[in-house]
Order: C-alpha cells, then structure tokens, then sequence
C-alpha cells in the first residue's frame, strides 16, 4: 500500500496563516474558563499593553472574533453612512476585496488605479484629492502592506498627502501581513484605524480580528449611521472596560495571543523587523541569482513578510507550486485574482528563523529544477551571502 505519513514538518510558506511558535500552541492548550470570571479579566488585562503597542496606539484596539475581512467591515459600518464616498488605492487583489465590500454595504468606492506592481502613489492620491470634486470623501483607504503583490504602501507620505490637500477624510490601513512583521505605527502616522489578523505575524491561528482606532474615528462613530451590530465598537469598549467582551470571545486563541504578544516583547520589536528585513533581503537575492523577476516592481517598496514571484513565460505557477507541494511537502502561495497562475508567493514572515528561510528557498530552487523551469544557479547561494553580510540582532535583553 502506497505510505499515508510523510516524515518531517510540513513547511507552511504561505504568506499567512504562518507556522505556530510551540509556545503559542501550548499557550492554548488548556481548559476553556468563564468568560465573565476573574481569571478572564486577569488575561484581558495582559492584552492591552502589548497590542498597544504592536499597532503603535494609545486608544482602543477592537478584538473581534472573525476574520481579517471582518476587520475591514467593521472599520467601515463604525465610521460611514450609507452613500459616502471613499479613495480607496488599488494596490493588489486585497485592496480591491475592501473596495467590494464597502460596495455591498452601500457606500461609494472609488478605486485609484495602480498597476499591481507597486505601492499607493502618494502623489496621485494628494492629487485626486485636491480636485473639485475630491473634497466629498469621507475616508482614504490603503493595505499598508499586499500581500497579493509583496508591496508597500508608504503611510507616512499618504498621510502627508492628506495633509498637503488640507483633506479631513479618515485614513484606515489595512495592516493584516504587516502587522509584527514591519514597522508600524498607527498614531505616528496618523492613521484613523488599522485592520489587523491574528494569523500572520502575531504567529495565531486565524480568527482574531481587530480594529486599532483613533479619537477621530471614535467621534465619526458617534454620527455614522450604517447599520451595525455585532461590529459595533462602542459595545465592544464599553465591556473591555469591565475586562469582559459583549460575545463569547475566543478564549484560548487570547491565551494564544498573550503569549505571542510577550514573544515579540522578548525579542523586541525593532529585532523583530530587522530579523524580517534580512529575511526579504536575502529572498530577494535569491530571487535575482535564480533570474526570476519580483512581482514589486520597485525595491524600495519591497515587502519584507512575503516576495511573489513571477513566472516565466509558458510556465504554470500552479502547476510548479503543485509540485514543492508533493515533492517536498511545502506550502506556497497562489496568484490571487489577475496574478492566479502567473506569480507564486514565498511567505518569510512569523516565526521563523535563517534555517527555515533557508529550507524554504532550497524547497523553491529543487522546485524549479524539478519542474523544468528555467532559471539562474546560485540563488540558495545569493541567500547565503545576504544573511552573511547583513548580522542578525543580538538578543534582547529583556
Ligand atoms: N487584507 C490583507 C492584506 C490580507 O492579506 C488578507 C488575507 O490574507 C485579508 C485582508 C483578508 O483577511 P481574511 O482572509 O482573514 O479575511
């Protein structure tokens, strides 16, 4: 009979959800308590300050059982009334899903074109803006960082932008695979609310969802008037203030994301992006040697949790990633939407580590040989080097 186990850890490259820290997982393996006791309130308690700063705020940040496309409707039901307009970038496959559902739920989208291959033109956005018609917008939106495309959107100079235009929209950032990973700063920048996962560099398993909001967004709650209900953040603060949620939260999966907001604590933020950036670097470098092109078009908007990769003409994506999977037990990702088929995603984001980066590209540069596609030697090699020449973090001393 043909063998039903395979040896070895299966190797989740996908750009989320990531593999699970041990620690994460034991965190979570234990009896469910009451959600209204004291033992619950002790562990809400622990949560605030990590989150905090994670999203880089002072306010609130909105846990909601659900997933991260819950997050984007619950941005928008808080904060728009039926018909509003809003500037929404159109960076990737995710930014064009956030710009469906404000659709669905009756506001008024407007896409501002991009080529999939780069970030939001911050120019194009103060631009639209400051035309005679762009005062009606209600918000800006952005996804910090696509993960459809391995881009990045610079926040900092879409806040500028809006500034520069005078423009008194709120701005709402998608950071779902940025979120751990890269550096973000909610308040900083300011941003009016911020879309987050659980399941990509906060090292959970899918089903945490959370809104980081602003006082500005709080007061534009107040006069909002899409219909909400289980997404209404008001509920939602009002019992976090009693240490307690208005639904049966996830108990363990917060077990779960206490422990990871300590892991990142541990290493310290700042370690954590670096360990990301060298991780990016040294993909990409071994994406060059390979004579593969990235699907970001320019390196300085490169994302550092994932690199899409574009295939050679004639060659199938699906077909190549079908192969790593059943050659050597790896996940990648899939081309979303326009790119299904004609990019494949390496994820290097979470809980991982030179060697797992390391395994991953081995898994790809096998992968190609085997699948007969034509590419340069060396890429394994070029990733070397990169960690080589770029010294990790010392540890942090906690
Ligand atoms: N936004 C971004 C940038 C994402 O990467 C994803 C999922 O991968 C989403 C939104 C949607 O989140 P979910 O699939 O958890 O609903």
């Amino acid at each position: 009979a043909a063998p039903t186990r395979r040896a070895g850890r299966h190797l989740l490259q996908i750009p989320g959800p990531t593999n699970l820290p041990d620690r994460v997982l034991r965190a979570m393996d234990r009896p469910v308590i009451d959600h209204r006791g004291p033992a619950f309130r002790a562990l809400t308690e622990r949560l605030w300050p990590g989150l905090r700063r994670v999203f880089g705020c002072s306010g609130p940040v909105v846990i909601f059982p659900g997933s991260g496309s819950g997050a984007w409707e619950a941005a928008l039901v808080n904060t728009m009334s039926p018909g509003d307009r809003m500037l929404m970038c159109e960076t990737g496959h995710f930014a064009v899903q956030w710009a469906r559902i404000a659709e669905r739920l009756g506001l008024r989208p407007e896409l501002l074109p991009g080529d999939w291959r780069h970030g939001a033109d911050a120019e194009a956005i103060r631009a639209r803006l400051s035309a005679p018609d762009g005062g009606g917008f209600r918000a800006v939106c952005a996804v910090h960082n696509e993960t459809s495309t391995g881009c990045v959107s610079a926040i900092p100079e879409i806040r500028d932008a809006m500034d520069a235009a005078g423009h008194s929209a709120l701005l709402m950032v998608d950071t779902i695979s940025s979120l751990g990973s890269m550096p973000y700063d909610a308040e900083a920048w300011g941003v009016d609310v911020t879309v987050g996962g659980s399941q990509k560099g906060l090292m959970l398993p899918p089903g945490l969802s959370f809104n980081a909001v602003s006082a500005k967004a709080l007061e534009a709650a107040r006069h909002a008037a899409l219909p909400r209900a289980y997404w209404d953040w008001d509920a939602v603060i009002e019992a976090n203030e009693g240490g307690v949620f208005p639904y049966t939260p996830a108990t363990n999966l917060l077990y779960g994301l206490a422990e990871a907001l300590d892991m990142l604590a541990e290493e310290g933020l700042e370690a954590v992006f670096e360990r990301h950036a060298r991780h990016g670097a040294a993909t990409r470098a071994a994406v060059a040697a390979w004579g593969l092109e990235t699907q970001c078009a320019d390196p300085a908007q490169a994302s550092n949790s994932l690199t899409a990769v574009r295939m050679p003409e004639g060659h199938s994506a699906d077909a190549f990633r079908a192969l790593v999977l059943e050659r050597f037990d790896m996940s990648l990702g899939n081309g979303l939407s326009k790119l299904a088929d004609r990019v494949f995603r390496i994820g290097h984001l979470g809980d991982f580590n030179d060697l797992s980066l390391i395994a991953a590209l081995a898994g790809v540069e096998m992968g190609l040989c085997e699948a007969g596609v034509p590419y340069g030697a060396g890429g394994l090699d070029a990733a070397l080097d990169s960690l080589m020449r770029r010294a990790p973090s010392a540890p942090h001393a906690a």
